[in-house]
């Protein structure tokens, strides 16, 4: 019998429409001989929508955006149900759920927890491994618990930058210097982060980041080669051939990322089969640190000057697209993207499984 399998996307986050785009990759190539797919989208406000035009309705703004849909708690139907249906209404059982959300309320182990209560299967990182990933700060927490190389930062409180802005330039200048990155703790597609150069642009840096968040990670900055790999796999885990971006700005921002076309990914990284090894040596170890399950993209700051390599953070549900690098990665070493996807599906069901 065929799975029914509901696509979330988009959600209260900076990182809504990057969702959109990985979810209507997912929903195109999920395997149909297998699933029956759902496509659920959840609008800036936190409401949810089912229909099979949703993605597109919310990056037009069209509302009513799909059928008004509400999550359904039940133990022996875990599923949605529709709303102004009267009487009798039958709720539309779900057999797993695959949250295609970045950044907060998505990426960040909230909606992970729902499903949890519900104890409903899903797809990717639990509760724990994705708040931990998501929160920079205590990424690089467990990161340094484990002994992965970092570099120096800082990590400030957004009411403290209010209250003691001098003190903090001056603990910046002193530890970290210029140029330093300055990124919200809690967010991604690079939403947020600026470089700065000196101590004009530091105050500005700060003064956007805190629009984003009440934690900000201030980070050293250096001369990068940027490395990523791919993680698959729960206890037992898999990385891929490391891959490497050249982005087409002076570091990889949010227009680098999705805007401009001459940013390139590199499949896969020219790199020594040593460097390889450490790569992706660290990667397992980076997945590890969180308790991450189902599937995690590691990105490494790999110093131009010294050749040493930083882990920069973990991505629990990494950008999706078919030309995004987590599946391209994939792709690599020898899975291609519907089957990464059934793969992807069977962990969060194999998860679930053992948790009963
Ligand atoms: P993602 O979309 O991968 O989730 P993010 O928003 O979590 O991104 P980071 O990966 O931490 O942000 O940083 C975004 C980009 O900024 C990096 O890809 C890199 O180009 C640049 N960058 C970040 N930190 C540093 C650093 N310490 N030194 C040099 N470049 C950096
Ligand atoms: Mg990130
Ligand atoms: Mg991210
Ligand atoms: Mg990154």
């Amino acid at each position: 019998m065929k799975q029914t399998i509901a696509v979330i996307c988009g959600g209260r986050s900076g990182e809504h429409e990057v969702s959109l785009t990985s979810a209507q990759s997912i929903v195109n190539a999920l395997d149909r001989s297998r699933f029956n797919v759902l496509t659920i989208g959840i609008d800036r406000r936190g409401a949810w929508w089912l229909g099979p035009e949703v993605i597109e309705k919310l990056r037009k703004g069209q509302q009513p955006y799909g059928r008004r849909v509400y999550f359904l708690p039940d133990p022996t139907c875990p599923g949605l149900v529709e709303e102004n249906i009267a009487g009798g209404q039958q709720p539309i059982p779900i057999d797993v759920f695959f949250p295609v959300l970045h950044g907060p309320n998505g990426e960040d182990g909230t909606i992970q927890g729902l499903f949890e209560t519900a104890n409903v299967p899903y797809v990717g990182c639990g509760v724990l491994a994705s708040a931990c990933g998501m929160d920079k700060a205590i990424m690089k927490a467990l990161f340094a618990q484990s002994g992965l190389r970092q570099l120096p930062y800082l990590v400030v409180l957004r009411s403290r930058w209010e209250s003691a802005r001098d003190q903090v330039i001056g603990d910046v200048e002193s530890r970290l210097g210029y140029p330093c990155f300055v990124k919200p703790a809690n967010m991604g597609s690079s939403v947020g982060i600026s470089k700065a150069a000196n101590r004009a642009e530091l105050v500005a840096a700060f003064d956007d980041a805190v629009r984003y968040d009440r934690k900000l990670v201030v980070e050293k900055g250096i001369n990068v080669r940027e490395i990523e790999v791919s993680v698959l796999g729960n206890d037992e885990v898999a990385a891929s051939v490391p891959g490497e971006i050249v982005p087409a700005h002076e570091f990889y921002d949010y227009d680098a990322k999705y805007a401009a076309a001459d940013s390139r990914l590199l499949i896969p990284a020219p790199l020594a089969a040593d460097d390889v090894a450490t790569f992706q040596e660290m990667a397992i170890r980076a997945f590890r640190a969180v308790d991450g399950s189902g599937l995690s993209r590691v990105d490494f700051l790999f110093d131009k000057d010294s050749g040493e390599v930083y882990i920069n953070e973990i991505n629990t549900l990494p950008g999706f697209t078919s030309i995004s690098m987590y599946p391209k990665l994939w792709e690599a070493t020898g899975i291609p993207y519907e089957e990464l996807l059934s793969r992807i599906v069977d962990l969060g069901l194999a998860r679930h499984r053992e948790k009963q």
